[in-house]
């Protein structure tokens, strides 16, 4: 077991209280970690702690940020072996996705280094003669992010990197379920040696985690919010926002649809619908979750789609190398379970897999997925598959847009013109010609439509979200006035 620290004004520190709430390892129960459960009033402390640091290090020098950036970037890359160890005790993880989470954010941290230098503004003609206006890109203030369990290092990193980049300074709130792999992001950042008090890191037991939240985001010094996590709480999260008028970028569920037209390559899409509806055992939010085939193509894919998910590895992670380690925890398999019953029990074929007894979640799929079953429309945020067979074009964008959420999509068709008109049709933010669904790079506009939330990280669309965009205007000749 670990017991860790918050990170407050540059010290680890516990809750004022000295509670405490333990998360357990989900396959054997074992305590994986005891971290402090704030209060309010500890998350308080961090903003505020925040808010001393931003006059300092908004001002800080591009060039001097940069640096301190790609040093908390190889400081994480460092912890890569204690990230695989934490991920797999707190969360069942794969080394497989450990490592991708580790490189991703890195790149993140990288990335975000780059931008430093490039938050620029403009110079816009103005009708007042002598008159310089500008619109200035500054630092907001404290940003407050808020990130899951399930892409942990990834997550968390976005939702404090690009901040940073801008000058703002963050408190990041750690999942309940992964307190020990969030903790030690935020000691490679303290290890960079950024200021005292530009990053801080609560931890709080899941039933306080509503006002913890609402504690911070109420504190004038919070600027932005940024939360990744399901469509439920970040529905909370963006009344909480609007009550105190603070603009939020919200990552929220999603129920990707890989769309296979007629003319696919079929073995390249195997290969991509293996990897995006099998990654991290289907916890990611752009995991593919529905594959709307055509009747054309889809006994052969379905065939072997199923051969290739059977012979994935499956185990404890701690155990050795697997694709499919252990899910999160056990209501993730007593909803799939009840998923699968329904859909069964609605005419569905199990092509593959099945129910499960524990956290071991085999790779599932079912076939003939129809409107009338759950796992058309819910997120099973786990390896349980559905297959709805269609028949051409206009049907298969009707069945992919037939969902509340929007978040990643894929299209497969070897005629490149009509495979890039059905994604031009689909309604989500992200969406892939002939590639997976799961597929993130630290530089590009990542984020949803529909249930799937607003706003985007990455690249520029991050220094929008993150900066205050302002006119400030000179007047370089007498000015005149009409009285
Ligand atoms: P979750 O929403 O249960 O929890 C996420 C965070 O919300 C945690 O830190 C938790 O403390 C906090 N929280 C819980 N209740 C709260 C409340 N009442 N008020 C304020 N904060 C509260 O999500 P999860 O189960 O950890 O993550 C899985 C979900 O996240 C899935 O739906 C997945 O699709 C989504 N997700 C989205 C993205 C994306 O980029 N769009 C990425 C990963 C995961």
């Amino acid at each position: 077991m670990t017991d860790i620290s918050m990170f407050i004004d540059g010290e680890y520190r516990n809750a004022k209280s000295g509670a405490r709430f333990e998360r357990r390892n989900p396959l054997d129960g074992s305590v994986a970690t005891s971290a402090p459960a704030a209060t309010p009033a500890d998350a308080v402390l961090a903003v505020e702690a925040a808010h001393r640091a931003f006059a300092g290090w908004s001002q800080t020098g591009p060039n001097e940020r940069r640096r301190l950036l790609l040093k908390a970037a190889h400081a994480l890359e460092a912890r890569a072996g204690a990230f695989v160890q934490a991920m797999a005790r707190e969360t069942g993880a794969s080394a497989l996705w450990a490592g991708f989470n580790v490189h991703l954010a890195a790149g993140i941290l990288t990335e975000a280094a780059s931008l430093t230098t490039q938050i620029a503004g403009e110079v816009i003609p103005s009708d007042v003669p002598g008159s310089l206006a500008m619109g200035v890109r500054q630092a907001a203030g404290v940003v407050v992010g808020i990130a899951p369990w399930n892409a942990p290092v990834i997550l968390a990193t976005r939702a404090i990197a690009t901040p940073l980049a801008c000058g703002n300074t963050v408190v990041l709130k750690g999942s309940e379920l992964c307190p020990e792999t969030h903790a030690l992001i935020v000691e490679a950042l303290s290890e960079a040696g950024l200021p005292q008090g530009t990053v801080n890191f609560v931890t709080n037991a899941p039933a306080d985690a509503g006002a913890v939240v609402e504690a911070m985001v109420a504190h004038p010094a919070v600027r932005r919010v940024n939360f990744t996590g399901s469509t439920r709480v970040g529905r909370l999260i963006a009344q909480t926002c609007a009550t105190h008028l603070k603009p939020a970028v919200l990552e929220l569920g999603g129920k990707a649809p890989f769309v296979v037209l007629d003319d696919a390559d079929i073995g390249a899409a195997v290969d991509a619908a293996i990897f995006g509806s099998f990654a991290n055992s289907g916890q990611i939010c752009m995991s593919t979750e529905r594959i709307v085939v055509d009747n054309a193509v889809a006994d052969e894919f379905v065939a072997r789609f199923a051969a290739r998910a059977q012979a994935l590895p499956l185990g404890d992670p701690r155990e050795g190398p697997v694709v499919l380690g252990s899910v999160v925890d056990m209501s993730t398999v007593k909803r799939c379970n009840a998923l699968i019953d329904d859909a069964l029990a609605k005419g569905a074929k199990l092509v593959c897999g099945g129910k499960a007894q524990n956290t071991l979640m085999p790779a599932t799929v079912l076939d003939h997925v129809t409107p009338a079953m759950d796992i058309y429309r819910e997120e099973s945020f786990a390896p349980v598959k559905a297959v709805v067979r269609v028949n051409g074009v206009e049907e298969a964008v009707a069945i992919a847009n037939d969902n509340e959420f929007g978040l990643s999509s894929a299209v497969f068709g070897r005629d490149v013109a009509r495979a890039w008109n059905v994604a031009q049709r689909i309604e989500a933010g992200i969406c892939h010609v002939n590639g997976p669904t799961v597929h993130d790079e630290a530089q590009m506009p990542f984020g949803g439509v529909k249930a799937s939330g607003y706003g985007r990280f990455g690249g520029r669309a991050g220094v929008e979200a993150f900066t205050e965009l302002r006119w400030i205007t000179v007047q370089t000749t007498p000015r005149h006035y009409p009285f």
